[in-house]
C-alpha cells in the first residue's frame, strides 16, 4: 500500500507521568506514516483525492494539545484514531511519538512508542430462535451501525434454518454482518458479547436456544487461536446458514487459512445434505 509521510512534526504540550512535565511542558515529536492508495490523485493531481499532509499535521497538534495524558501509549493511540476517523481514505497508520526531552537523567536521544492501527474487515454471524428473533436481529444491527468504531456495515438476507447440533429447539433466523471496524478481535469479542447480553441470552445448552449469537467469522486475515478467541471460526466452513449469507456479502471472500473459496464449501456442503 502508498505511504503519506510525516516525519518529525514538533509539538511543545504536556503529557508525562511527572507533576512537573504537566505543568512546564516539553517537546513532543511525532511521525505518521498514512497507507492508503495514492493512485487516484496521483492521476488526477487532485488533492479531494488523496489525504492533505497539512490538515493531518494540524489534527495531530490539536490532538496533542487537546488534554494531558501520562503515558506517550495514550497519546499514540488518541492521534491513530483521530487520523482514522477523520480521514476515511487511510486504512491504517503508523504513529510514533517521541520525547526527546523525557526526564530520566540520562542521556538518550529520545523515548518512543509507536504504534499501527486501522481498520479492519469482519464478518459477524448472528443467529436467534427464541422470542421475537427478528427484533434481536435488528437490534445488533442497529447497536453495531451505532458504534463509532464501526463503518461501512453491510447485512445479508435473514434466512430461516433448522436447529443446528442440539436439534430438540425452534427453528432459528440467520445472517451474516460485515463490516469495517478499529477494534482489536478481543476488543470486538467483548463487544458483541455485551449485545449478547443485552438480548438477555443465557448460556443453559451448549448449541442450545438463544435469543442471540453472535459469532466472529472472520477478520480480515487474521489465524487467531486463543484460548477464548478461535478466528476464523471453526465451524463456518461446516455450516450452510453461515456460508450462505456469508457468499452474499463477499461471493468470492477465500478462507485465511485453507485458500479455498467460501462458495466452493457452500456448494460442496449443498451436495452432501441432497438425499441419495
Ligand atoms: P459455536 O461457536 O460452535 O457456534 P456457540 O456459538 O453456541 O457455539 P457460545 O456459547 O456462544 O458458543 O460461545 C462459547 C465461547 O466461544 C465464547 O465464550 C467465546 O469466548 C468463544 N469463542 C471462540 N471463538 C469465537 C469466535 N470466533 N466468535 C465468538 N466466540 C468465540
Ligand atoms: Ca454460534
Ligand atoms: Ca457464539
Amino acid at each position: 500500500m502508498d505511504k503519506i509521510m510525516i516525519k518529525n512534526l514538533e509539538v511543545f504540550c504536556n503529557h508525562g507521568v511527572y507533576k512537573e512535565e504537566n505543568v512546564l511542558g516539553q517537546k513532543f515529536v511525532v511521525d505518521a506514516e498514512l497507507r492508503l492508495s495514492t493512485r487516484k490523485a496521483g492521476r488526477s493531481d487532485k488533492l479531494s483525492d488523496s489525504v492533505s499532509y497539512g490538515d493531518v499535521s494540524r489534527l495531530i497538534t490539536a490532538e496533542m494539545k487537546k488534554q494531558n495524558d501520562r503515558l506517550l501509549e495514550r497519546v499514540a493511540e488518541r492521534l491513530a484514531e483521530a487520523v482514522l476517523l477523520q480521514f476515511p481514505l487511510v486504512r491504517s497508520v503508523c504513529i510514533t511519538v517521541k520525547k526527546p526531552w523525557a526526564p530520566v537523567m540520562l542521556h538518550l536521544d529520545y523515548a518512543a512508542v509507536s504504534i499501527e492501527r486501522g481498520w479492519h474487515m469482519v464478518y459477524v454471524g448472528a443467529g436467534s430462535n427464541m422470542g421475537d428473533r427478528q427484533a434481536y436481529l435488528t437490534q445488533a444491527q442497529e447497536a453495531l451501525c451505532a458504534d463509532g468504531w464501526i463503518r461501512n456495515f453491510r447485512a445479508a438476507s435473514v434466512i430461516e434454518t433448522e436447529p443446528y447440533g442440539y436439534l430438540e429447539q425452534d427453528k432459528f433466523l440467520n445472517t451474516v454482518f460485515g463490516f469495517e471496524t478499529l477494534y482489536e478481535p478481543e476488543e470486538l469479542l467483548a463487544k458483541v458479547q455485551e449485545l449478547e447480553q443485552n438480548a438477555h441470552r443465557e448460556r443453559k445448552i451448549h448449541w442450545g436456544p438463544r435469543t442471540l449469537d453472535l459469532d466472529i467469522l472472520l477478520f480480515d486475515d487474521l489465524v487467531l487461536e486463543r484460548e477464548d478467541l478461535i478466528i476464523p471460526h471453526p465451524e463456518l466452513t461446516r455450516r450452510m446458514f453461515v456460508l450462505e449469507p456469508l457468499c452474499e456479502l463477499n461471493p468470492y471472500g477465500v478462507h485465511p487459512l485453507y485458500r479455498k473459496r467460501f462458495r466452493e464449501y457452500r456448494e460442496n456442503l449443498g451436495r452432501e445434505s441432497i438425499p441419495e
